[in-house]
């Protein structure tokens, strides 16, 4: 599955799921169509990245724009590499939108079930995975690095939206583009902490020198989702590794930490 561009170039999205589901907005931006400069040309949507912040609130507003929206309906979060998942609702909106220390804080996933609410996580090579049931109007988005991808942030939104009443088997879950097997070296200290469950699927990670190991982040989290019960056929990767194409995106491991943030945003549109 791919996402592809916009005509503004600012974001990218899946047609399969713009076909599926009409009404939800699901975008990962690129790092196009901004006014930041240097590390942060031109796109950056982070705030605490040592960016001017008026640019990127002027960016956040231009990328909301240009998906149809108006950026006080969005929600972000102030990210720890946790598994905190946090429900928010239309009293949220606006939060973190124009400064940092008023995201939600302490939060690696969001969650709805308000229509009209943007939720917002910003990265720069971990792993954006996107949440939607139809249904119940339930919408999620997480934030998975390794820390929480082996601590299973995708699971513990599936066990949040269980317990909201939302149906897993008709869970819908995307997962963005992210740093790829192919340029992603960890050490034994990361593979070690892999989740039992799954620390034996094949093709998750390999061995590529002393302590030196290729992980597939996309998979693990597609491994992971699948364990906590969502239908593979539910399952979409977006198969873009944000190392490689330096045309689209920040990479914090390319661009050796200094470098913006791209944003993943979800939300049911006001019918
Ligand atoms: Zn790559």
């Amino acid at each position: 599955m791919q996402m592809v561009a916009d005509q503004s170039n600012i974001f990218l999205e899946s047609p399969l799921w713009k076909k599926r589901f009409p009404n939800l907005t699901a975008i990962f931006t690129t790092k196009n169509g901004g006014i930041s400069s240097g590390h942060f040309s031109t796109l950056n949507t982070g705030l605490h990245v040592q960016d001017h912040q008026e640019d990127v609130i002027h960016n956040r507003r231009a990328v909301a724009k240009s998906s149809g929206w108006d950026l006080n309906k969005w929600i972000f979060a102030d990210q720890i590499h946790g598994t905190r998942v946090v429900k928010v609702t239309a009293r949220h909106a606006g939060m973190g939108t124009e400064s940092y220390n008023e995201a939600v804080k302490a939060a690696d996933g969001l969650w709805t079930f308000d229509q009209g609410l943007g939720l917002s996580l910003g990265f720069a090579d971990c792993v954006p995975i996107y949440f939607a049931e139809p249904e119940t109007g339930f919408a999620g988005v997480a934030h998975a690095g390794w820390k929480g991808s082996v601590q299973n942030i995708a699971g513990e939104m599936i066990r949040q939206a269980d317990e909201a009443g939302v149906c897993i088997d008709k869970i819908h879950v995307m997962v963005g583009p992210s740093i790829g097997k192919c340029c992603y070296t960890v050490d034994h200290k990361v593979i070690s902490q892999l989740p039992g469950e799954v620390s034996q699927s094949p093709g998750i990670y390999e061995q590529t020198g002393t302590d030196q190991y290729k992980l597939d982040l996309p998979e693990l989290n597609r491994k992971l989702l699948q364990s906590a019960g969502v239908k593979d056929e539910h399952i979409l990767l977006s198969e873009m590794c944000t190392s490689c194409h330096e045309d689209l995106f920040f990479s914090h491991r390319r661009d050796q930490g200094k470098t913006g943030r791209m944003s993943a945003v979800i939300g049911w549109r006001e019918e």
